[in-house]
């Protein structure tokens, strides 16, 4: 008796998803002998779990349980492997997996987290990344140790008006990538006066700066966060004179954050110096800089990195969106996911077998393609933090009869049907997947918006704003005072009207604001967001609408868009196209 109760007092017993969860929460290091019900704990550790206990002395910050495999859910993966499994978590992320009974690789992972955890407390230590062990793949051969994920430093590249206007973005983007850098965020923006004075306080004491305010406020820039990839695959990533302090491990973390940080920045420079873009863009490797930027331009973006939100394609196959639409829609709430974009759509043979290509080689794929062709299909963008994974140990197997022999609650054996062998959800199998599937499904559109005059500088922010936080990206903006000729090209439609005249004398009155945007569904969207043509009957039917909230008048109504696919297509390369041709690439 006095044996068991000291074996409980030293590892807590985890025998539910809850307490699972709670166990997450642990302060520090818990360390997690993952066993089966029918083969218990392994006794073999237990001597080293002891001893470390006693040696390290640290019950604040080090904790022992034991997880039983076939009560935890997220623990599914693990079920009738018959090795013992120790896991790592350092405050509820897992950060090294051991498979065997190893106690010197146990000890090492304990003692260097013990220590580092010490010294962090202490302030002598920047908290190491780890990269997290992911459970859903218990199969992956990871040796135990742990892996450092490389500190993460930002450089800026600021694409101003002027070479927007060009359409040179998108090449200047494709060459960034091309070079092996990873771009992690970007957006289309027209600086406000206040945030050039703001980002470039540094050089106001210039004496153009006034006409430099002018120039950046004038139109629309391009911001894109930019970090170095993976290194191997850069064409030329020019760490060579660091590579000696980058091989002593033993060299303090902020020490090599620093070096990496200015190793990064010169690279990027440097690339692009070689490559002659240079000039049509500012890189900003300054670490308080960026931040500022990324403060500015991309509240969210600490936020998504941290709690790694990611946004996965989730389809409801025609049966299941027949039969239990609700229900899965409810499991899709209750696990937090958020739904960014959905559409019912019966799909095309090519689309389903772009969404299927991982089972061409199984017998039941014709029945597959069959099955999602024949009936519309309900497909989701969902966003949710490590989206990816917690859908993928939602669902459990993708065969009915594996996870119906495993897990009732896997999704994919709790909504299973006879009409097909596999999950009747379909969700994307990576993040790369993820991406192409979204565009597959929610192809972007184009749309021509103007915020016309008479708006105030104020109002035009707000509408800015607007845009943005529906989803626009802003491809291309200029301001321009329109005379007849230029009217007439987004207008030709309406010049029989008699407002016409009223319309040109109006729109002649002071600059327009025209924007290319984009999104999918953009036209309807941003239509459906500039409410009535009339404000007043904008007030009464959309007052949420940007009509209802800031038009004077039926005339003076603040806002247009195109109103169909050839209507947008024909004004956009009538107002933007010009200046594509006018400047022609320079290669
Ligand atoms: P929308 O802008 O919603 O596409 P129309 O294409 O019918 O609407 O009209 C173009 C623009 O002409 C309107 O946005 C508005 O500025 C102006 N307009 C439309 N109808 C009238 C009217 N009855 N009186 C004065 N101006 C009008
Ligand atoms: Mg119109």
């Amino acid at each position: 008796m006095a044996g068991k109760k000291r074996e409980i007092q030293l590892q807590t017993v985890i025998n539910s998803q809850t307490l699972w969860e709670e166990m997450l929460q642990n302060k520090g290091l818990t360390v997690i002998d993952v066993y089966q019900a029918w083969c218990g704990p392994c006794k073999a550790m237990q001597t080293l779990f002891r001893k470390l206990k006693n040696e390290l002395n640290e019950d604040e910050i080090l904790h022992f349980v034991v997880a039983e495999v076939d009560n935890i859910v997220a623990l599914q993966a693990f079920k009738d492997k018959c090795e013992p499994v120790f896991l790592f978590s350092l405050n509820g992320k897992i950060v090294a997996k051991v498979t065997g009974a190893n106690a010197p690789l146990v000890n090492k992972n304990i003692i260097t987290l013990i220590s580092d955890e010490r010294k962090i407390i202490a302030g002598e230590m920047i908290r190491p990344q780890y990269q997290e062990v992911l459970l859903a793949d218990s199969d992956s051969e990871d040796a135990g140790e742990l892996i450092y994920d490389s500190v993460e430093q930002y450089s800026i590249a600021i694409i101003k008006p002027d070479v927007v206007i060009t359409g040179k973005v998108i090449e200047l983007k494709e060459k960034i990538i091309s070079a092996g850098f990873v771009i992690e965020a970007e957006t289309g923006t027209i600086f406000t006066e206040e945030e050039v004075r703001d980002v470039y306080s540094d050089i106001a004491d210039q004496p153009d700066f006034e006409d430099f305010v002018s120039f950046m406020t004038s139109g629309l820039s391009y911001i894109v966060v930019i970090s170095q990839g993976d290194e191997e695959e850069a064409e030329n990533p020019n760490l060579d004179e660091y590579g000696e302090i980058f091989e002593n491990e033993s060299e303090v973390e902020v020490k090599r954050a620093s070096i990496e940080s200015k190793a990064k920045r010169d690279s990027l420079q440097e690339y692009l110096e070689r490559q002659h873009i240079s000039q049509f863009c500012d890189v900003e490797g300054n670490v308080e800089k960026v931040n500022r930027l990324i403060d500015i331009f991309f509240p969210d973006f600490r936020n998504k990195k941290e709690l790694k939100l990611e946004k996965i394609l989730v389809l409801l196959r025609p049966d299941i969106l027949q039969h239990r639409k609700e229900d899965v829609l409810k499991v899709i709430q209750n696990e937090g996911f958020k739904i960014l974009m959905e559409r019912q759509l019966v799909l095309s043979e090519v689309e389903a077998r772009t969404l299927c290509k991982r089972f061409e080689d199984e017998d039941y794929y014709g029945t597959l393609i069959g099955n999602m062709t024949r009936g519309p299909s309900l497909a989701l963008v969902l966003l949710r933090s490590q989206g990816l994974k917690h859908w993928k140990e939602l669902v459990g197997p993708i065969s009915v009869e594996e996870a119906q022999e495993g897990f009732s609650d896997w999704l994919c054996a709790k909504f299973a049907m006879d009409s097909l062998p596999i999950c009747q959800l379909h969700g994307s199998d990576s993040l790369e997947a993820a991406e192409r599937e979204i565009q597959l499904l929610f192809p972007p559109q184009n749309t021509l918006a103007m915020i016309k005059p008479h708006v105030t500088p104020k109002e035009r922010e707000e509408i800015l704003k607007l845009i943005k936080e529906n989803g626009f990206e802003m491809i291309q903006a200029k301001y321009m005072i329109m005379n007849e000729e230029s009217a007439e090209k987004i207008y030709s439609k309406i010049k029989g009207r008699d407002f016409y005249k009223s319309l040109l004398d109006m729109l002649a009155e002071g600059p327009s604001l025209v924007m290319m945007l984009r999104k999918w569904n953009a036209i309807l969207d941003w239509r459906r967001l500039m409410g009535p043509v009339d404000p007043i009957e904008a007030k009464l039917l959309s007052p949420d609408s940007i009509r209802a909230v800031y038009g004077r008048s039926i005339l003076k109504n603040i806002v247009h868009g195109s109103s169909s696919l050839m209507e947008a297509q024909d004004t956009i390369s009538k107002i933007f196209n010009e200046f594509v041709t006018e400047h022609p690439e320079e290669n």
